[in-house]
């Protein structure tokens, strides 16, 4: 068998193009489009990556997407600061907090800096009052990469009710909210994890199998039941040719692109899962597009919801 491929990047140009005109009556109506602002502190690169993505994305369908940055020798007062004073900008709808921040900010930084941004703008929906509502099934503002991974399973069409749902991973933005969601849409889910016996003999009764880990290739043939949806939200950076060999064999064109670049982006799924699932999200291509998608569409129910629109 080979996997249907499930097409992130085609969806989130198709749900950007759904937003835009969204954005275009908010601003019209308004006299101002939605905006982000994202907090960026320090200068770790894949986060300037990540920021610049989200920035370009957010301009590209008409949001006021504005950086806000801070120098590495930022401290935490510093940066709650910085969020407060997004919490009172009338132009700020919605308001990220780049992770991870500086180590030097110390253990429990986040989470500090996280709980101070405004429930209504907490666009990647970390705050304890989202996340309360998201236990309940009344959340409008969800963590954007399961939420983009539940709209990627409803428009391929992939069923959830009824199915055995693994998420591997339990962190806060991805694995718990992905576990939830995937509940409240009446499947039977499993969570695992670093402390998880036998993974692989669990994960192979999942008809939905999430990766989330942050492992290259983790997830090999035997952990798939033949046929399920396979979900890669992995992004790792190998720079090892050894691991790169291992995951990709000779002859592979993006063992060739390593060659040339001296590194590749890849998943915790190792390619050879295409031979026994039947649907597989690619990396890079397949969830990563989404969520900036999703940041979009939870700015713009942000946006709405404070000017007392329904959010749909
Ligand atoms: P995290 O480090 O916070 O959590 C990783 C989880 O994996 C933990 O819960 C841990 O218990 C579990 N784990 C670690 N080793 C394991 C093992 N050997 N077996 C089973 N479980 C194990 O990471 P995160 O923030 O959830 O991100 C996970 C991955 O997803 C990373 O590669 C990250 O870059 C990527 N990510 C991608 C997107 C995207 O848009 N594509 C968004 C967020 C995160």
């Amino acid at each position: 068998m080979t996997a249907r491929t499930l097409d992130g990047q085609a969806l989130a140009k198709a749900m950007q193009e759904e937003i835009r005109p969204e954005v275009a009556a908010f601003t019209a109506q308004h006299g101002r489009p939605p905006g982000l602002g994202i907090v960026l502190v320090g200068d770790n690169p894949a986060s300037e990556v990540y920021v610049r993505n989200k920035l370009k994305a957010g301009a590209e369908i008409g949001f006021r997407a504005d950086l806000e940055r801070l120098p590495a020798s930022a401290t935490v007062s510093d940066t709650i600061a910085l969020v407060e004073r997004l919490n009172r900008s009338d132009l700020h709808d919605g308001i990220l907090v780049q992770s991870p921040l500086p180590k030097a900010m110390g253990a429990g930084a986040e989470q500090r800096v996280f709980d101070v941004i405004a429930a209504e703008k907490d666009v990647d929906g970390l705050t304890p009052v989202n996340v309360g509502r998201l236990v309940q099934k009344r959340a409008i503002l969800v963590a954007c990469t399961p939420s983009g991974i539940i709209e990627l399973l409803d428009r391929e069409k992939i069923p959830i009710a009824g199915r055995h749902a693994v998420v591997i991973g339990r962190s806060d933005i991805v694995g718990k909210p992905m576990a939830l969601l995937l509940l409240h849409r009446d499947a039977t889910v499993t969570v695992c994890h670093s402390r998880t016996p036998d993974l692989a003999d669990i994960c192979r009764q999942a008809d939905i199998l999430v990766a989330a880990v942050g492992k290259p290739g983790l997830v090999t043939n035997d952990f798939i039941k033949p046929g399920a949806a396979v979900v890669d939200v992995g992004m790792n950076t190998v720079t090892d040719a050894a691991v790169a060999t291992s995951l990709f064999g000779e002859g592979h064109p993006r063992l060739a692109l390593f060659r040339l670049k001296g590194s590749v982006l890849v998943g915790d799924v190792h390619p050879e899962v295409a031979d026994v699932a039947g649907a597989l999200t690619p990396v890079p291509g397949g969830v990563g597009p989404l969520t900036i998608t999703m940041l979009m569409r939870n700015t713009l129910r942000a946006a709405k919801a404070r000017a007392g629109q329904p959010v749909g």
